[in-house]
């Protein structure tokens, strides 16, 4: 448990939402793949919504460790409510690295009180190259408006957000040169040229909206441009390794829920005269995902202290989502063999459990990509 005492009593009070309500709420949303309202209403109640918010703004001004804790948590309980919360703080993290004070006073109140945010960086052309952004930005003097037109892919929150931030590159500039944007979908009727649609049925976290974006000429003012036109980049890189933290933390829960629903089975699971735990193979199998879970949390935590002392921590990001989910990734897999041949039964969750730790390693930058950040670190310190 950390020291802060209002982040632990918010951890006990999400185990017992979690015990009581999620539980339940969880087969049914997943089921049908539907938003989780109730449960994102009493988060945002909880004040979770806006965790990471800084206080003048309406948050609880707590940081990327408290966040790591909380992340932990929710996807025990529900990994599909935790992608939709950190796709949200992805959008206020964007905001509170790039945005204005009017800007950040204009969206991240709203955000803090349950509000929902999304991110579109991912676009069908780049996919993990993040620097291809498939929409472009022009701008017109005279309006003082940009024209958004391109699309985005895969994008979480999309149907319920309604602060949309989004990449796009000016057009006529490098590569390099892009901004993110706010679409800001309280202030009237959907702007025109913009159009949301499902990418379709998935495996896992159903509950979760993942839709493309669709932007033809949609025109928003300069003011919604966040920060300095072309230097987009730096803000959503930091944003996207804050994030990272969350995912190793994300991938931990998730193991470690399968941990225990298995631990439970194995102890009553009656064979060759004694229990599947009675094996001292299942046995060495659960020490071995307990001791390796256990490390990879030190190493998250590490690095989102390190993240809250303002020191850069964006290879301990990228090496704490590299090792955490492909060790909760590996745990999970020894594990969910235990429950032998019904996990190929569709009324179990197993498989989806599988699924969605595996897609741990590729969303918030696939772990491919954490390596070629890492070995850049290297080679800025053995000399290029
Ligand atoms: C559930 C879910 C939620 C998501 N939510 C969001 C969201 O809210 N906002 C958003 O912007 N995006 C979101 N994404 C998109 C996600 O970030 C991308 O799926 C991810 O960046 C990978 O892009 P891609 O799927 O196009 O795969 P690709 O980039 O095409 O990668 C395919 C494969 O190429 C290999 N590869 C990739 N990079 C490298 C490399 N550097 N070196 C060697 N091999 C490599 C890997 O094997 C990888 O699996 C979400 C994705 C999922 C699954």
């Amino acid at each position: 448990m950390p020291q802060d005492d209002v982040l632990c009593a918010l951890l006990k009070q999400i185990r017992k939402y979690g015990k009581k309500e999620l539980l339940s709420q969880y087969e049914t949303f997943e089921k049908n793949g539907q938003f989780p309202n109730k449960a994102v209403k009493w988060l945002a109640e909880m004040g979770v919504f806006g965790l990471i918010i800084p206080v003048e703004y309406g948050g609880s001004g707590m940081g990327a460790e408290a966040a790591a804790y909380v992340a932990r948590e929710l996807a025990y309980w529900w990994p599909g409510l935790h992608l939709i919360w950190t796709a949200h703080n992805l959008a206020v993290e964007v905001i509170i690295q790039a945005g204005t004070d009017e800007q950040k006073r204009l969206y991240l109140p709203r955000m803090a009180a349950g509000e929902i945010g999304a991110f579109g960086l991912t676009s069908p052309a780049g996919g993990s190259d993040a620097l291809t952004t498939n929409v472009e930005a022009e701008f017109d003097l005279r309006s003082k408006c940009y024209s958004l037109t391109g699309d985005k892919c895969f994008t979480t929150n999309l149907e319920q957000a309604s602060i949309i931030v989004v990449t796009a590159h000016h057009v006529g500039f490098v590569r390099k040169d892009i901004s993110a944007f706010v679409i800001d979908m309280k202030t009237g009727s959907v702007p025109t040229g913009f159009t949301v649609s499902s990418e379709g049925e998935k495996y896992g976290f159903k509950c979760a909206s993942f839709c493309r974006l669709g932007l033809n000429n949609v025109s928003v003012h300069e003011s919604a441009r966040l920060g300095k036109s072309g230097e987009g980049f730096r803000s959503f890189m930091h944003s996207l390794a804050f994030g990272r933290i969350g995912i190793g933390a994300q991938s931990i829960g998730m193991s470690e829920r399968i941990f225990y629903e298995a631990m439970k089975y194995c102890r009553d699971r009656k064979m060759f005269g004694g229990t599947l735990w009675d094996k001292q193979t299942t046995q060495h199998d659960f020490a071995k995902a307990r001791a390796k879970l256990w490390v990879a949390w030190q190493g998250v935590v590490a690095a989102a202290r390190k993240c809250d002392a303002h020191k850069d921590f964006k290879a301990e990001a990228s090496y704490v989502k590299y090792v955490a989910t492909e060790t909760a990734k590996e745990a999970a897999l020894a594990i969910t063999e235990m429950f032998g041949g019904q996990i190929v039964l569709t009324t179990h969750p197993y498989m989806q459990r599988l699924i969605e730790i595996l897609l741990t390693g590729i969303y918030e930058g696939h772990n491919r990509v954490q390596l070629d950040i890492i070995s850049k670190y290297l080679a800025k310190e053995f000399g290029e």
